[in-house]
């Protein structure tokens, strides 16, 4: 496909009837599931060392004084076909290090020479452009290299007097983009790449025309770099229009490990107790985040109530309650604001928690899959957490079939647990 054609497609592109519904969220684990088509990866090098990526030393010294020892293995994929300029498009799962991966491959490319702009990132919200940015900043420490967050709520004219001062990497959300790209304050002339975080949402209904609006004016050999944790079929369908022969990198999910995590026991002996014994572990709870899981929707709403009646500052979040609620929900707890959150499975797949390094089963979950799903960590980056598990009676059997079936020990809690967290 020429870069004419993909022009002149991507233009024409505005049919938004002829896209299949998204899913709408992120957090709705069942349509997550089904929406997903994972992509196939073509590219298999993997470098398993920063040193060994030929990336600038002043970038290198950046990287390791961000506190990164080892690439991901997104990274240890993606950084080196970013840097070769090739167009890709790669999809894990988040948490795993995928805006490192971008803001490493863009450092890379961009020519020290020019003050112009290079590099523009696009990002669904404005929070999320925001960190990109600090993550580029930190990475750019030992270079000189001026980075923009390029986003709505902020003053128009500070925004055009930043851009006319000369940035060379413009991080923002697609509206104000394309504000500066009208009024002549983001000159793309020098453009050499072109990055979506969240591309999927990116290029679904809501952003799509934005992007194609924006992508038009970008020179024709720009490099364009997908980045998302999920690529539904009908979004892949749409890269075909304007990418060119793209290196795919799928890094696969589930690569769950109860490695690094602790995992314990308290025996309740009666159901009626957990309350109590839960309330006994609130001031460790809050040492840092916890989620708590409970089986059913019902049994979240009624400790909710308890815990909340005792004084005790819960949040919780389960399926019957609507999208919007739980975005809420999810993002005081993400932030911190909300330090203890009650939930069912539906929070266990899929959702980045990695901060959270206590995990209660205040129901031992139903089957072994969830366990895991639960408690385990993608443990790439060394996490540790520590797990404990609210033990009835009837509860004991099926413990001991997770410890053999994960071939791993829980033990009684210890009286030290905090000291563990
Ligand atoms: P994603 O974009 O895939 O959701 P992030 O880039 O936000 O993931 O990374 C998740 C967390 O992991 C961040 O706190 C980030 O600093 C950390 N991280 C990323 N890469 C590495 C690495 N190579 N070593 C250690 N920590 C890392």
């Amino acid at each position: 496909i020429s870069d004419k054609e993909r022009e002149t497609m991507a233009s024409n592109e505005t049919d938004a009837a002829s896209m299949a519904p998204q899913n709408d969220s992120h957090e709705s684990i069942p349509q997550a599931d089904l929406d997903d088509s994972d992509i196939q990866t073509n590219w298999d090098e993997a470098i398993e060392t920063f040193d060994a990526m030929s990336l600038h030393d002043n970038l290198l010294r950046g990287i390791y004084a961000y506190g990164f020892e080892k690439p991901s293995a997104i990274q240890q994929r993606a950084i080196k076909p970013m840097t070769l300029g090739r167009d890709i498009i790669a999809q894990a799962q988040s948490g795993t290090g995928k805006t490192a991966t971008f803001a490493v491959g863009i450092l890379q490319m961009l020519d020290p020479a020019t003050q112009q702009c290079q590099a523009l990132i696009l990002a669904p919200t404005r929070e999320l452009a925001q960190q990109i940015v600090k993550v580029i900043v930190a990475i750019s420490d030992f270079m000189d290299v001026k980075v923009h967050a390029c986003v709505g709520g902020t003053a128009v004219r500070d925004d055009i007097r930043t851009l006319q001062n000369g940035v060379q990497v413009v991080v923002g959300t697609p509206g104000r983009v394309h504000d500066m790209i009208n009024r002549r304050a983001l000159r793309l002339d020098h453009m050499k790449i072109f990055a979506l975080d969240e591309a999927d949402e990116m290029l679904s209904r809501g952003f799509k025309d934005q992007i194609y609006e924006i992508f038009k004016f970008l020179p024709e050999n720009v490099q364009c770099c997908l980045f998302s944790a999920t690529m539904p079929l009908d979004i892949l369908e749409i890269t075909t229009r304007f990418m060119r022969d793209p290196i795919r990198i799928l890094v696969k999910r589930d690569e769950l490990t109860l490695e690094g995590i602790k995992q314990f026991y308290i025996a309740v002996e009666r159901e009626e107790w957990k309350l109590d014994t839960l309330c006994d572990l609130y001031e460790t709870l809050t040492i840092t985040q916890a989620i708590i899981y409970c089986n059913t929707r019902r049994k979240v709403d009624w400790l909710t109530d308890r815990m909340t009646q005792k004084d005790f500052t819960v949040s919780s979040m389960h399926g019957d309650m609507d999208q919007r609620e739980r975005d809420i929900i999810m993002r005081e707890f993400r932030s911190g604001s909300s330090r203890v959150l009650i939930t069912t499975d539906l929070l266990a797949r899929g959702i980045d928690v990695q901060q959270v390094s206590l995990v209660i089963n205040f129901d031992l979950p139903t089957n072994r899959e969830n366990y895991i799903h639960r408690i385990g960590r993608s443990g790439r980056f060394g996490r540790k957490g520590v797990a404990i598990n609210f033990l009835t009676q009837p509860d004991v059997r099926f413990l001991r079939d997770i410890e053999q079936f994960y071939n791993t020990q829980i033990e009684e809690m210890p009286m030290n647990v905090a000291d563990l967290i």
